[in-house]
């Protein structure tokens, strides 16, 4: 065991100097909600890091059990009155305790390789289609079965698309392939640059792989070569793209990171500038869909359709009104409000796999609003959502089918949206 107090950058200190302990944060938390015990609140889990960092609490495995189960989702930090940012705090937590080489967040046997394929997307690619016939004829490896429970049955073939033209006069927009997405949902990732392009999004490409955004890396307390990740996209950007270019992703945690890229590199001096400015070019996809010259229009099949939001998109970005504005022009299908659906579901990035038992519990909730409002479709805007909720659906016999926004949309897409009623045209 390493000794001595919790070391912290001054920009998480300060988070600790802002909260004053009121506790608006604790019904938003979904762990709080699950056990109601105060460690498991962000206003318990802020004090035992101060604490830890005054050198009154040991930095030992017990901090290390009570932090490991937030779940990430930044819920807190939109209910917080002081605008207390707990993920700074939190991050420069987990980065100490992985520095002293607590395993803590990184605990599941399944999850350091995996990180380290997210850096390798063929590796990744190849690694989930073996993963999904190794599942189908049920010969998997003990630590590996967590990991294969979520993979989907069988893989995504990506379809041939009719090609869309480019509107010049459309805004410039990068869509990044992020890695998850790409490997699991490729068909999503071109249903997505589909209905940017119909939208009018002039989409422009960057040269080179395009590689992971470093949201895992951040999240499980590997800040340096977060930041290594965070300034390949940032030179590619600067290199290739429009100055006014719009960064989109459609996975709410990947478009998170990318905006928060400014505060990552902000201490490095040749980066720091573009990086600050690309940040702010960052939308979540539903919300740059919303943004596009030409609404979209769809007509759906009758079915009861609900959402999973992305958390990162409704509490870090503040762009998560989007995909229920989308959802709504589906003409013909029944939108269902289920209460939690802007609630985190427990997937987390690599969290179902390093804490499955409060992951499954928090996840417990959705499903059972999803059973009780009867759902036929149920959208998740994020890929870790639509695997969670897919496995969780699959464990329960649920009917809902679970598909990713952008699917779901590009298959009820109208290239060529009837007219207007006559009384709905305006005269002249
Ligand atoms: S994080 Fe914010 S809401 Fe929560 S206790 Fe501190 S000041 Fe209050
Ligand atoms: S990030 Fe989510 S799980 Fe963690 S303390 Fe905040 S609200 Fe709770």
């Amino acid at each position: 065991m390493t000794h001595g107090a919790l070391a912290l950058a001054a920009d998480a200190i300060a988070q600790l100097d802002h909260c004053n302990k009121c506790g608006f944060c604790l019904p938003a938390c979904p762990t709080y909600v699950e056990t109601g015990l105060e460690v498991h609140s962000p206003r318990g889990r802020l004090s035992l890091i101060e604490a830890a960092w005054r050198g009154e609490l040991a930095v030992g495995q017990p901090l290390a059990d009570a932090l490991s189960l937030c779940v990430g989702c930044r819920a807190c930090e939109a209910a917080c009155p002081s605008g207390v940012q707990y993920s700074i705090a939190m991050q420069a937590a987990q980065a100490d305790l992985v520095r002293r080489r607590r395993r803590w967040v990184v605990s599941r046997a399944a999850v350091p390789p995996l990180l380290a394929l997210v850096r390798h997307r063929r590796a990744l690619k190849a690694a989930v289609r073996l993963g999904q016939a190794a599942k189908r004829i049920r010969l998997l490896p003990v630590p590996l079965a967590p990991l294969a429970a979520m993979l989907p049955p069988t893989a995504e073939v990506p379809s041939v698309l009719v090609p869309i033209p480019a509107d010049p006069a459309g805004p410039a927009v990068h869509f990044v392939d992020t890695c998850v997405m790409d490997a699991l949902f490729p068909t999503a990732n071109q249903h997505a640059r589909a209905l940017l392009s119909a939208g009018g999004a002039h989409l422009q490409a960057a040269h080179g792989p395009e590689g992971c955004c470093g949201a895992l890396e951040a999240h499980t307390g590997h800040p340096e070569k977060a930041r290594e990740m965070a300034r390949a996209h940032v030179v590619r950007w600067e290199r290739d793209l429009p100055p006014d270019t719009w960064i989109v992703a459609h996975a709410g945690g990947c478009a998170a990171m990318m905006a928060d890229y400014g505060r990552l590199l902000a201490d490095d001096p040749r980066w720091a500038g573009p990086a600050r400015r690309w940040a702010g070019q960052v939308r979540d996809w539903a919300a740059a869909c919303m943004a596009l010259p030409h609404a979209l229009a769809f007509r759906g099949t009758g079915a009861r359709v609900a959402l999973q939001n992305s958390c990162h998109a409704v509490n870090a970005l503040g762009q998560g009104a989007a995909p229920a504005e989308l959802l709504a022009r589906v003409a013909g299908d029944q939108l269902v409000t289920l209460p939690g659906q802007d609630r985190c579901c427990g997937a987390g990035g690599v969290y179902n796999l390093n804490q499955p038992a409060m992951a499954q519990q928090i996840l417990r909730r959705h499903l059972d609003e999803a059973a009780a409002a009867d759902v036929d479709v149920w959208v998740a805007t994020n890929p870790g959502c639509a695997l969670h909720l897919g496995q969780g659906v699959r464990a329960t016999a649920g009917r809902a089918a679970v598909v990713h926004l952008a699917t779901y949309l590009h298959e009820r897409w109208q290239a060529d949206p009837p007219a207007p009623p006559d009384s709905a045209r305006r005269p002249g």
